[in-house]
C-alpha cells in the first residue's frame, strides 16, 4: 500500500484528488497525497479529504502514510479531494526556511551551532550549543536573517548518495542513513540535510522576529515568529502596550517606570491594609470578650463576622487569648465560612473532634485544623452555626 507523495515536487499543490486505499485504525491510506507526515520537527498537514477533516498526517516506522480522518464518510475504492489548510501548510514552509537561514547565519557568522529545532503553531525555536548569547547578537542574527529574506536567495535541492554527502562541508552530521540524501540548499546562505518542505525562494519568508531566548540542558534556546504571524505577534504587543498605557496613562517609553511605582505602591497599600484590618480585628475580638458570657469562667465568644476581615486575622488575634472559645462565622458569597477556636481551658468546654459531625452535618460543612483551631466552609447562615455551637456546649 504505497502511497505516491508529491509534496517534494510539487510543495505548492493545495489540492489533489486520490483514490482511497485503505481506512485503518492508524488512518486513511491513499494512492497519491499532498499531504506532510509529522517528523523533523515539521507539523503533520491538516486539511480535508473528501469532504471530512483531516486532523493530522502521520508516517510509520516503514514511512507508510496515514491521514487521521475524522468520521470518513467514504469508502474504499472512492476518488475524494485532498485540500491542504494551506495557511497552516505554508507557515511550515516559511518556518523551516526561516530555521536554515537562521542556522547557516548563527554558524557561519557567530560559530553558533544549532542542536535541534522546533516549528510550533506560533513560534520556531532553535536550541544551539551555546551557554550565553547576548540579546545584541540575537538582533544581529534577525537583521542578517531579514537581509537575506530581502535579498530574495533560490532554494533548491541535491540528491546525493551518503558518500558524496558525508565530503560536502555541512555545518552538522547528516543524521540519516541510505543513499538518496536530500539536501536543502540556500543560495549563498545554507546547505543541509534536510527532509521537511520549504518555500522556493527565501523572500517568501516574509518577516523574522526574535522574540525570546531561554535555557534548556544548558543550552541558550532561541525563540523567533515568522510571516504573518511575526506580524501578529508585532499586533498583538502593540495592543498590549496601547492598554497598558491607557491603563497608567502613561506613554510607552515612561510605562515601564510607571507599573514599577504602581506596584511598589500596591505591595505598601496592602500591607497597611493588612495591619488596619489586624488591628481591626484585635478591637472588635476585645469588645466582644469583654461582654462574653462565660462558662466555668471562660469567655465563649459568638462572633458573625459583617466586616471586611478575613479569618487569618481572626485566627492570628485568637492567638493572643490564652483561655478562650471563639466560634466566627462569615456569609461570603453565598458559602458559609465558619472558624472554631478553643484555646487552654477552654479545651475542656467543647471536644472538637467528637461534636465534629454534630456541628457540621446540617450546614453541609467541610473542613479541618488541629487544636486549637480548626476551621472550613459549609451551606447556611452565620447566626445558625453560632446557635449550633452554644447549643453543643450545654
Ligand atoms: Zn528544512
Amino acid at each position: 500500500m504505497n502511497t505516491i507523495a508529491t509534496y517534494y515536487a510539487q510543495p505548492y499543490l493545495k489540492s489533489l484528488e486520490a483514490k482511497v486505499l485503505a481506512i485503518t485504525e492508524e488512518g486513511v491510506v491513499l494512492d497519491r497525497t499532498i499531504c506532510y507526515p509529522e517528523g523533523g520537527g515539521q507539523s503533520g498537514d491538516r486539511g480535508s479529504i473528501g469532504g471530512c477533516p483531516l486532523l493530522d498526517t502521520i508516517k510509520d516506522e516503514q514511512k507508510h502514510i496515514f491521514h487521521k480522518v475524522q468520521e470518513p464518510t467514504f469508502s474504499v475504492g472512492d476518488t475524494v479531494s485532498i485540500d491542504l489548510d494551506w495557511e497552516h501548510r505554508y507557515h511550515y514552509m516559511q518556518m523551516h526556511t526561516a530555521q536554515h537561514i537562521a542556522s547557516g547565519i548563527l554558524f557561519s557568522r557567530f560559530g553558533i551551532g544549532t542542536v535541534s529545532v522546533h516549528q510550533g503553531e506560533k513560534a520556531l525555536t532553535i536550541e544551539t550549543d551555546t551557554a550565553n548569547i547576548d540579546e545584541t547578537l540575537c538582533y544581529q542574527l534577525e537583521d542578517a536573517v531579514n537581509k537575506a529574506v530581502v535579498e530574495a536567495h533560490p532554494v533548491s535541492y541535491e540528491v546525493h548518495t551518503q558518500k558524496e554527502a558525508e565530503a560536502l562541508p555541512l555545518r552538522r552530521t547528516i543524521k540519516v542513513k541510505g543513499d538518496g540524501i536530500r539536501l536543502v540548499v540556500i543560495e549563498g546562505i545554507d546547505t543541509i540535510a534536510c527532509g521537511g518542505l520549504h518555500t522556493e525562494n527565501t523572500r517568501e519568508v516574509g518577516l523574522f522576529q526574535y522574540t525570546a531566548q531561554e535555557k534548556i540542558r544548558g543550552h541558550v534556546r532561541l525563540v523567533f515568529s515568522v510571516g504573518q504571524k511575526a506580524l501578529e505577534d508585532i499586533r498583538e504587543n502593540r495592543s498590549v502596550v496601547m492598554k497598558l498605557s491607557a491603563l497608567f496613562s502613561a506613554p510607552k517609553e515612561n510605562l515601564a517606570a510607571v507599573a514599577e511605582v504602581a506596584l511598589r505602591q500596591a505591595v505598601l497599600d496592602k500591607s497597611l491594609l493588612q495591619r488596619k484590618g489586624q488591628r481591626l480585628a484585635e478591637v472588635m475580638l476585645e469588645a466582644l470578650v469583654t461582654k462574653a458570657e462565660k462558662i466555668e469562667g471562660i469567655p465563649v465568644v459568638l462572633w458573625k463576622v459583617i466586616d471586611d476581615l478575613d479569618f487569618k486575622q481572626i485566627a492570628q488575634v485568637f492567638a493572643l487569648y490564652p483561655d478562650l472559645a471563639l466560634c466566627a462565622a462569615k456569609e461570603e458569597e453565598g458559602r458559609l465560612l465558619w472558624l472554631v477556636g478553643l484555646s487552654g481551658k477552654a479545651s475542656s468546654l467543647f471536644d472538637f473532634p467528637k461534636e465534629r459531625a454534630a456541628l457540621l452535618t446540617s450546614f453541609q460543612g467541610k473542613g479541618g485544623g488541629r487544636p486549637p483551631l480548626w476551621q472550613g466552609m459549609g451551606m447556611g447562615e452565620a447566626a445558625d452555626f453560632l446557635d449550633s455551637f452554644r447549643r453543643l456546649l450545654e
